[in-house]
Order: structure tokens, then sequence, then C-alpha cells
């Protein structure tokens, strides 16, 4: 039997009590832990039930408490002050990086991303992608980037993790009452609800619109699951990644379409769209297909102007991890679609083609992405280059140098990981402008003033805070597990706040390797035992729902936690998340990382736990191969970056490495005590690692660093193109038409050197070659030298490239280019010729995929 209808009946407020609802409903209390300390003071036990969601706690507080906190002055001052601070945050406005002008009114960013990790409370979020929008939003919102961002609310989130009595994990998927969480339905001017439609095979899918406040910035998430939609769509949003491929391709087309629509109708013309992994490519299509069809521009002029406005961040640097389709998946969607956008089938297909000729290949999320995009970056400098080798067919004749995908990477959220008691010495030392400063290299210099006790005191308590979370949250999963009285008691007395504490949490991908640490277990259980130096051991994370090989890693881990020998000093967490994380982060000693180069395109957990003073032991991956310093004054390294054909041999020699420097340096570092019992040597680490790497990998630095190479320019770019009923777009399209009809037709001939063989350092060579335009403009190409160091293979080690200039012609017509070349160090040099398109434009003359190399001769 069902109810005819249904009502959220919600307490009855005392006016006076007003702010809390207030302070509830933005995010801002993510990264202000005064306020959530504010509501779990009122009642630890219902807030601890409510799992840090405020919302869902106020209406939860039964009304007498409600009453009796009305008439209590003393808290109704606290609120008071924080919904000041609130109010005060949210008027300022100005910009805190350098932007285009006057362009920070409206948003002119849109950000799409699958996931958002922002709290704990709004659980739309699986892991490092999720976490690294909700941070980007956090950031945008400190420095006033003008930024609306797009997902969607699933109704099961991820999944809930729980381990069965041997170990194997098996996943809850409770239901969110969107209602009871920080977020508020977007209605219309009638008061009534927004509803945003796709198509799907001729079929009409409807989402509701949600409205997460995050500090200053609105983030929509769109929910099918509502009475209007059939049972089948309404599954749409109920999993993050659940489903089938099909279930998928649904999403993508609500997320990237859907979304798109959905800023139309708030009323929103972001100039820019930044894509957060190729998830939501399907916006860049869509928002072609609006600029035909509103603006009467040819599918060239637009895709020009989608692509000269478009940013892509790719990253997955394993190619199983691209979404692609195949085309008898696609066609029923998207074969209407692309007779809207003007195009045959094929040609439709070849936007998501590495080889648009190749019939076989499916669809791909990323290639439609790059294709898309005219800025487009990996999460780091060693996940840039990796992304470059991998993406490199979709512009064949390029050198893998030129293929146009740069780095940022990643940063954490300073405001949002830093513990409060350690936050509170910041506050001290440096001043409460680290949180927001974006210039926070001078901010953070200061930290090196931190007194060594006060510092180590604070870490000591947060060590001992996260033990004593470790034992409540061990006794209730032992509890939930149906355990005895006596294991119970155990889980009292696991861990050792004293002792040397290492912890490892994430994702259980088979390649971040969490068991490389058993390869050797007698080894392992001596360094645990060694008295009077113990170490200890805290691992969390989750595995796909359908990963068995990552489910065998957390049961082969379990099983060693509850091994006489380990049960005191290793234990496994369930359900790691940002609560979790959060204490792992912020108690550690040790952060431990150690997955196989370089398949960690960033890794972001061990910036959080570096934010808060805990030191880095990792492979040379992500992050850390920019971070780490060979004198290990900032943390250690497990290997040299090397990578391996062989896993078994690599997975060997890398597990040899991890214990000696665990036994060699870490431990002895860790138990070097002077006066006062204090770590000098460990402390000095960790304060140089605060200092010197906590302003790079922070969040506001990576958002100012898009700011400065993808959305500044992007918008710029937008603003010519669009000028002038789109002449611009209209006319760069024109343009790259004829180039892509004339290309073919270039020639370059007699390329050489002024010089005779022998050629000394830092002599200049004067290069020189004739080149057949055949009707194309001098101004439209770029003629280069591409000089540098060659290896025995004949084969460029390095390239410089030198713009050469036009000279006077030929007698039959062909234009001489020369240019200066220089070589700067002794042995093999190299150079040739290379012609690019060139329109002033053009963001990057390598988009059209358009190159013409000197044949060798
Ligand atoms: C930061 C974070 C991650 C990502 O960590 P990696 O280092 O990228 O593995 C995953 N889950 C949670 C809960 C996090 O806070």
């Amino acid at each position: 039997m069902q109810p005819l209808q249904v009502y959220s009946v919600v307490p009855k407020l005392p006016p006076k009590l007003k702010g809390l609802w207030e302070l509830a409903y933005n995010c801002w209390f993510a990264w202000n832990t005064e306020i959530s300390e504010l509501f779990a003071q009122v009642d630890q036990k219902l807030w601890r039930e409510c799992e840090g969601n405020p919302v869902g706690f106020l209406n939860r507080l039964p009304q007498r408490t409600l009453e009796a906190l009305a008439a209590d002055q003393f808290f109704l001052d606290r609120v008071g002050e924080l919904q000041r601070s609130l109010s005060a945050y949210l008027a300022k406005k100005t910009i805190s990086i350098p932007f285009p002008e006057g362009e920070n009114k409206e948003p002119a960013i849109a950000y799409f991303s699958f996931e958002y990790g922002l709290s704990k409370a709004l659980p739309i979020y699986s892991g490092g992608l999720g976490i690294l929008a909700g941070d980007h939003l956090k950031s945008a919102s400190d420095l006033c980037v003008p930024l609306v961002a797009v997902g969607f609310a699933y109704q099961q989130g991820y999944f809930r993790q729980y381990l069965s009595p041997d170990g194997w994990q098996q996943e809850r998927y409770p239901i969110y009452d969107f209602e009871q969480m920080p977020m508020t339905p977007a209605t219309g001017e009638d008061g009534k609800r927004l509803l945003v439609s796709v198509d799907l095979k001729g079929e009409r899918v409807q989402a509701q619109i949600w409205k997460v406040a995050v500090g200053r910035v609105s983030l929509y998430l769109m929910d099918t699951n509502i009475a209007e939609n059939p049972p089948h769509f309404k599954q749409i949003t109920t999993r993050l990644y659940g489903g089938n491929l099909e279930m998928r391709l649904w999403q993508e087309i609500l997320l990237g379409i859907g979304g798109i629509k959905l800023l139309d109708i708030l009323g929103f013309k972001p100039k820019v769209i930044h894509m957060n992994e190729g998830h939501s490519a399907f916006a860049g299509l869509e928002r072609i297909r609006r600029f035909m069809e509103g603006s009467g521009l040819t599918f060239e002029a637009a895709a020009e102007l989608v692509a000269s406005s478009s940013i892509f961040t790719t990253h997955t640097p394993v190619p199983a991890g691209n979404d692609r389709f195949p085309p008898d998946l696609m066609q029923p969607y998207f074969e209407d679609y692309a007779r809207k956008l003007g195009l045959a089938w094929k040609v439709f297909l070849a936007l998501g083609r590495e080889d648009p000729r190749n019939d076989a290949e499916p669809f791909c999320m990323t290639v439609l992405a790059l294709r898309l995009s005219r800025i487009s970056n990996g999460v780091s400098i060693l996940h840039g280059f990796v992304s470059r080798n991998m993406w490199k067919r979709v512009w064949p004749q390029y050198p893998v140098e030129d293929v146009p995908i740069g780095a940022v990477t990643n940063g954490v959220h300073a405001p949002t990981w830093v513990a409060p008691d350690l936050a509170q010495l910041f506050d001290r030392y440096m001043g409460s402008n680290w949180r927001e400063d974006p210039d926070c290299t001078r901010v953070f210099d200061q930290v090196e003033a931190i007194s060594d006790a006060e510092l180590w005191r604070t870490h000591e308590r947060l060590r001992e805070r996260l033990i004593d979370f470790v034992r409540r949250k061990l006794h209730d999963q032992l509890l939930a597990r149906g355990a005895k009285r006596k294991e119970l008691q155990m889980a009292e007395e696991v861990l050792d706040p004293q002792a040397l504490t290492i912890g490892f949490g994430r994702r259980f991908a088979t390649y971040k390797r969490a068991t490389l640490l058993l390869s050797d277990q007698e080894r392992l259980i001596k360094i645990l035992s060694e008295s009077p130096k113990p170490v200890q051991f805290i691992f969390a994370g989750k595995a796909h729902p359908h990963d068995n090989e990552g489910k065998k890693y957390i049961q082969q881990l379990v099983q060693m936690c509850g091994t006489p020998e380990c049960r005191y000093s290793m234990v496994f967490l369930e359900d790691y998340d940002m609560e979790v994380a959060s204490y792992m982060y912020q108690g550690c000693d040790v952060w431990l990382n150690n997955p196989r180069r370089p398949l960690e395109a960033c890794g972001t957990s061990g910036m959080k736990a570096m934010m808060n003073g805990v030191l880095n032991f990792s492979t040379l991956d992500g992050w850390w191969a920019e971070a780490w310093r060979s004198d290990n004054s900032l943390g250690w390294a497990i290997g040299q970056g090397e990578e391996y054909e062989d896993q078994q041999y690599q997975d060997f020699v890398e597990s040899q490495m991890l214990y000696n420097v665990l036994e060699n340096e870490i431990i002895p570092t860790f138990y070097d005590r002077g006066h006062g019992n204090l770590p000098r040597g460990w402390i000095k680490k960790m304060k140089e690692s605060i200092r010197v790497l906590g302003p790079w990998f922070s969040s506001h630095r990576m958002v100012e660093d898009y700011a400065k190479v993808a959305y500044g320019p992007a918008i710029e770019n937008y603003n010519r193109l669009v000028k002038d009923d789109f002449a611009a777009a209209k006319d760069l399209a024109q343009w790259r038409m004829e180039m892509m009809t004339k290309w073919s037709s270039l020639m370059i001939r007699d390329v050489r050197a002024a010089q005779p063989q022998q050629i000394y350092v830092g002599e200049p060579i004067l290069v020189s070659a004739e080149i057949s335009l055949n009707g194309i403009r001098p101004q439209d190409v770029r003629v280069e030298v591409y000089s540098g160091p060659v290896d025995f293979e004949g084969k460029f080690v390095q390239r410089e490239t030198t713009i050469m200039q036009p000279g006077e012609r030929t007698d039959d017509g062909w234009q001489r280019f020369t240019g200066e070349v220089m070589p700067i160090e002794a042995g093999r040099f190299g150079y040739t010729v290379r012609i690019l398109p060139h329109h002033p434009l053009l963001l990057d003359s390598h988009s059209l995929g358009l190159i013409k190399w000197a044949d060798p001769q």
C-alpha cells in the first residue's frame, strides 16, 4: 500500500534560530569547522548519527531542544557571529587572481563533473576525481572566480563498504533523502520545480534540478528519480558508476546535453566550459547545436567557437579507463542528432575516433573532448607526458612533444583538509590569510617560525585523536559483524598512541598495489614488533564493486590484520570516505603510496596529508614525482622513478626498497628523540614540507593556473569570436576549410645550412628552405626550423623550434625562408623544417592537425 501523497515534515523553527538553517544550507561549513563544531555541541550523539549532515541534524532535533536553544543567549550569539562571517564571506566580490577585465560579474565558466566530493554530508563522490572537483569549487569560491557547476544528485550515492567476517567486501546502498540534505530544489518564478529534459532514443527523460551552495559558487545537480519518468530512466541518477554501458551512455547524454540545457533554463550564459574528465564531452556537441540553431552558424564556425572556448582535463592514464561506446550503441541515440549538426553519420563518429577512417573503432569520450577543446591538460607534469603519448594518434604526423595536451597539477583545498588544531596554529603564526590568500608562498614561509614543541604536541594530539577514532570505528565494525565480547574489547586496545603510524588509504585499484607491503611478511612482522621502536599501519579503501582483484587485496590485508602478530598494530577501517580520510591525513606520521608508475595520474591524498605535516613516502609517480627532493628533506621515495617491463620483478624490487627505507631512514628518524622527547629531525621535515609544498599543491594555485592558462584565454577568445555577429568565428571556420583543402599542395625543397659540416658550440647555423605556398598566403603559415641533439638512432632527444622569416622569391615562384639555430652543447645535432597553419585567432596551431615536414633528402 502506498500513500497518495507524501510530505516532508520539518520542525517548527523558532525565528531566533533562522541563522542556523542558513549555516546548514551552505557547504561553507565543510571548510569552516567552527560551524560543524557548533552543531556537534548541541547533541554529539545525534550529530554522529547524521554523519556530518547539518540539515538532517536540524530536522531531527526535538522541538524542545530547539526551544531551549532559542532561549540560550550564549548559543544565539555564537550563531549570530558565524552567520555574520558567512554573510561577509558571501558579500566579497573582488576576484583575487588576474582575470579578464569585467568578466567576474556573471558566471563565465561552467564546470562539469560526474562527481563532487564536498563533504561527507553530500555523498555524491567516489574518490579522487570527485574530491578534486569539490576542492576546485571551494577554491573558486574563495578566490571569487565566476564559476557555476553541474553534476548529478545520486539517490544512492556511491556504495557504502562493509566486510564479511572473512574479509570480503560487501556493498550497501542507502537511499538518501535530498530534502534532508544541504540542497534546495531550483524553482521557476511560479514557484514550481524546474525540470530539464533530454531525448533518449525518442523518449523524453526529465530531471529535477537541485541547487547546492558551495560558498559563493552554485552547484546544480540533476535528479531523474521523479514521478514523471518511467522506472528505467529513474535509474540514471541512482548510483555513481553503477549500471551497464548503456546506462553510462544515458548518464553522459544527460550530463553533457542536459547540463547545457540546465544552464540555459536557469538563465546562465557561460562563455567557457570546463569538462572535468570526458564524461561530459557531449556538452560540446550541444553547444555547437545551439550556436547553429540559434545564431545560424555553420557546423564548422560553431565548432570553432565551441572548441576555442572549451577546456578539457583528462584524468585517466589507463586506456581501459576511458569511456568508449560501440557505434551500434551510439547510433539509435545520435543518428538524428548528427543530422541536426549537418554531419554524415561517419563524420559524426569520426569526432570520437583516434583514426577517423577506422569504422571498427568505438566512439571514445576522451577523443571527443580532445577534439572539442582547444585547451586540454593532464593533472601532473608526468601525467601530461603520459597523456601526450596516449593520445598522439589523434594528431598523426605530430612529434609527441607537440601533442597539445598540457599539464596543470592538481591541488587540494587547505582549509578543508588541515586539522582544526593545526589550523589554529597556522592562524597564530601565518595570520588567517593562509586560508584565502592565493599568494601563499610568502604566507607559508612563516611556517618556519612555528615552535617545534608546539607543532609536535599538536601533531601528537591529532595522532591520539586518530587512534581514538580507529578504536571506536573498529568497535562498531566488529559489533556489526557480530563479533564476540573479547574481540570488542581488543578493539579498544589496538594501536599505540605513541607509535610511528603509517597510513594507506585509497581506492583498491590493483595498480595502487595495496599489498606491496605484505611481500615479505616476516620482515614486515619484524618491523612492526621491533621494541622499543614500534610501527603501526592503518589501511582503508574501497574496491570497485566489480573489481574482484581489488577485493582480494582487501581480503589479504584484513587477514594479515587478524594474525596474532599484527592484531594490535595493523588495522583495516571500513568505508573509506571523506571523514575516515580526514582523520587519517591529520593523524598519521607517514602517508604511504606505492602505485605502479606511471599509472597514478596525480594523487591528492598525499597532498592533504602533507598539509597536516604528515610526511610522504611514495613511488615517484603523479605529484610526488615533481614534489620529492633527492635529499629527502620533504619526505621519501620508493625507487628513482624507474618503469619496468616485468611487473613481478618490479614488485619485488620496490618492496625491498620500501622495507629498506623504512628500516634505515624513516624509523630511525622518527625515534631519534632529543630534549623534551622531540624528534627534531622529523619536525624539521614536517615544517619544510608544509612550507615548500603547501602553497604549490594547494587548489588555490591550481585554480589560479586554470585561470591563467585556460579560463582567461578562452574567455578572451570567445569574446573575439562572437563579436560583430560571430564575424571572426565565421572567418576562422572559412580559413580552416581553406587550409584543409589547400594544405596538401604545400611543398618544401632545398633545405640547407649555410655552414660546412663542422660547426662549433654556440655558433649560429643559418638554415634556409624554399617553400611552394600554392595559393596559401605567407601569413597563414608558420615555417619553423625544428632542431636539437640527436641520438645514435638518428632521433631527436630534445628539440627547439625557431620561426623562419620569409625572404626573396625564386624565379619559379617559390618563397625562400630563413632562420637561425644554435647548438648549445657538443655532440650530434640535427635539424629539419616544417610548416604549421597560423592564424591570430587560433589558440593552438596544432589543433587543426595540419603539418608539413620537409621530406628526407
Ligand atoms: C583525496 C581522496 C581520495 C583520492 O586520493 P588519491 O591519493 O588520489 O588516491 C580518495 N578518497 C577520498 C575520500 C579522498 O579524500
